[in-house]
């Protein structure tokens, strides 16, 4: 085919092989053949998966801001156990496996050898789910933001201990169902990570959802264009622990933003700088009925007593982070 861009075929017979039969201009996602498709099809994770789908979009887009030159680093979670069965794997870069807790400290350690190397052109991003950032990987992480090593560390916050059978983790938030809170988990519970990466000063946080991905690679390219610790927590829905339909992933984190539980913004040298405010707010109920996790709010008897302090929970985001349309800046 004269004038056609070579394209790779992973996986014979799938919908993305397929796809890639079509002209350029009307190939999506992974066939697109500007996309560097970093974690590429064949791996295992669950149908459905938010954080397959955030990490691939993070990762291309990092790919794409840094011509190709990054190092990935991730901690041990869902993410690392589906993409790399031994002896296969879906990683299309450079790619190394930490423990559950020293992924940041991996990657400042591959980000000093570059540096050591006067290799200024190769970037590094750390990456893990809540459970690897938020508790295990804490002191590792804080330690990168306090020495502002060169690093982009990303967490895919899915909610819950997910590949060890749906555990509550510091990021599960307040009546969640889990394998280890059968009854729902306790409120003041819970950590807000780009709250705590803010009071570091580091450079660069933001938050952002698998709901708008256009947003997501914007922020990955904004973090890429910067030096020192930068810090991204992504929300990506989990169908097996929060009990959703797997078509339903990106309507779940929409719903998260709408209705005000998870604030979308970025914040510069620990000040918040944008928000991304919310059009047609929508009532906590909206979010946390399709949820089984919150089944138990619902059935036998609606608990409107631990919904309505959620709602609350929602209400002092919208008004702490200015997200009514009419108050954003
Ligand atoms: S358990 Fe959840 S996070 Fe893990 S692969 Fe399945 S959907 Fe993804």
């Amino acid at each position: 085919m004269s004038g056609a861009r070579q394209v790779k075929f992973y996986q014979v017979g799938s919908l993305a092989a397929g796809n890639r039969l079509l002209a350029p201009a009307l190939r999506s996602g992974q066939a697109d053949p500007d996309r560097s498709n970093a974690l590429t099809c064949g791996h295992r994770a669950c149908q459905g998966c938010g954080e397959a789908l955030g990490a691939r979009y993070v990762l291309d887009a990092a790919q794409r801001a840094s011509g190709g030159k990054v190092i990935a680093v991730n901690a041990t979670g869902c993410l690392e156990v589906f993409s790399t069965p031994y002896p296969e794997t879906s990683w299309q870069l450079p790619w190394l496996h930490s423990l559950f807790g020293n992924a940041p400290a991996v990657a400042a350690g591959v980000a000093a050898a570059l540096r050591a190397q006067g290799r200024t052109d190769v970037r590094v991003i750390g990456q893990g789910g809540d459970g690897g950032t938020v508790d295990i990987g804490l002191g590792c992480l804080s330690g990168m933001f306090e020495r502002d090593d060169d690093v982009l560390y990303v967490c895919y916050d899915n909610e819950a201990y997910m590949n060890t059978g749906v555990q509550r983790s510091g990021a599960t938030p307040p009546a969640a169902r889990t394998a280890t809170t059968q009854t729902g988990a306790p409120f003041g519970q819970g950590k807000s990570l780009p709250l705590i990466a803010m009071a570091h000063g580091i450079p660069y946080v933001a938050t952002a959802t698998v709901a708008g991905l256009r947003d997501l690679e914007a922020k990955v390219h904004r973090a890429m264009g910067m030096r020192g610790a930068r810090y991204l927590h992504v929300l990506v829905p989990c169908p097996l622990g929060w009990g959703t339909a797997s078509h339903d992933t990106v309507r779940v984190a929409r719903l998260a933003e709408r209705c005000g539980l998870f604030p979308v913004f970025e914040a510069v040298d620990g000040e918040v700088t944008d928000v991304t405010p919310i059009r047609r707010r929508i009532p906590v109920e909206e979010y946390l009925r399709p949820q089984k996790r919150y089944a138990h709010l619902f059935e036998p008897e609606v608990r409107t007593d631990v919904i309505a302090r959620l709602q609350r929970a929602a209400d002092r985001n919208v008004a702490r982070f200015g997200l009514a349309e009419e108050e954003a800046p």
